[in-house]
């Protein structure tokens, strides 16, 4: 039986918001190292348990008008802004790739990288659950979901991390203090699983101009109001160059080779 395209990208969008539902968990608990399958979601005022009712996607969130239904404490607008993000990166991975295993490897890693950079801007840590695991499954998924050859995978995930230790090196030499995470280092393994080698290379390239473009101006800001905040959440904006690769990687490329010759 032959299901219509719509059917494949409703169940996407599910999919994506219960997803998303999942990261809001993830990004919240794994920086605090709590783990995210127990204790069950509670209310961060009174410590209730949530009712599966008051849990469904977007959905919970604006029929209890974004407060707890026991102590009435506000619930954070980014719970179902993070649940209509995923819904939205797998609706539409499946929109334009059909229920394929590219769908799947795009929409997996989209996923991810907000993942990071919710916790990058949030806590300024990049967790290993999301980029450990990632690595592995860039790998998985690079051959059998078709354009994209494991060789690419491997030498792409070799090249982001070997490169950003060279970076980590390089600064700590030049600086005289520490520079950046090992949460970068495997970060960049992670985007070189999904992109491969020119994909590291584009997306420290697009990670550093809009660092340079929007987190700098941010930074002298911050600086000024607080002193002790002034830290560049370099993983934010890989994560935002990492995307643009994925997506227009393949178009940036071939336009810059044909600029060339
Ligand atoms: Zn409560």
């Amino acid at each position: 039986m032959l299901l219509p395209e719509w059917y494949f990208v409703s169940a996407a969008v599910l999919l994506g918001a219960a997803l998303g539902s999942f990261l809001n968990v993830c990004v919240y608990r794994w920086p605090a190292e709590q783990s995210v399958i127990s204790p069950r979601s509670r209310c961060g005022g009174c410590g209730t348990p949530i009712a599966w009712y008051d849990n469904i996607p977007v959905l919970s969130w604006l029929l209890l008008r974004a407060r707890c239904r026991h102590c009435g404490q506000p619930i954070s607008v980014q719970y179902p802004l993070v649940e209509i993000a995923v819904a939205a990166i797998w609706g539409l991975a499946v929109w334009q790739l059909g229920p394929t295993l590219d769908a799947l490897r795009l929409a997996a890693f989209l996923t991810i990288l907000l993942g990071i950079a919710l916790t990058d801007a949030r806590e300024m840590v990049i967790p290993d659950q999301f980029t450990v695991p990632g690595t592995a499954l860039g790998l998985l998924l690079a051959a059998p979901a078709g354009g994209f050859p494991f060789r690419s995978a491997l030498f792409g995930a070799l090249l982001g991390y070997l490169l950003l230790w060279g970076v980590k090196l390089a600064a700590e030499r030049a600086l005289g203090k520490p520079a950046l995470g090992v949460g970068d280092i495997h970060m960049m393994a992670m985007i070189g699983a999904f992109t491969g080698p020119a994909g590291v290379l584009l997306t420290l390239f697009l990670g550093s101009v809009l660092g340079l473009v929007l987190g700098v101006p941010v930074m002298w800001l911050r600086g000024r109001l607080a002193p002790m905040q002034s830290y560049l959440p370099l993983g934010l904006f890989l994560a935002m160059g990492a995307a643009v690769a994925m997506v227009l990687g393949p178009a940036i490329i071939e336009w810059y080779l044909q600029a060339l010759l």
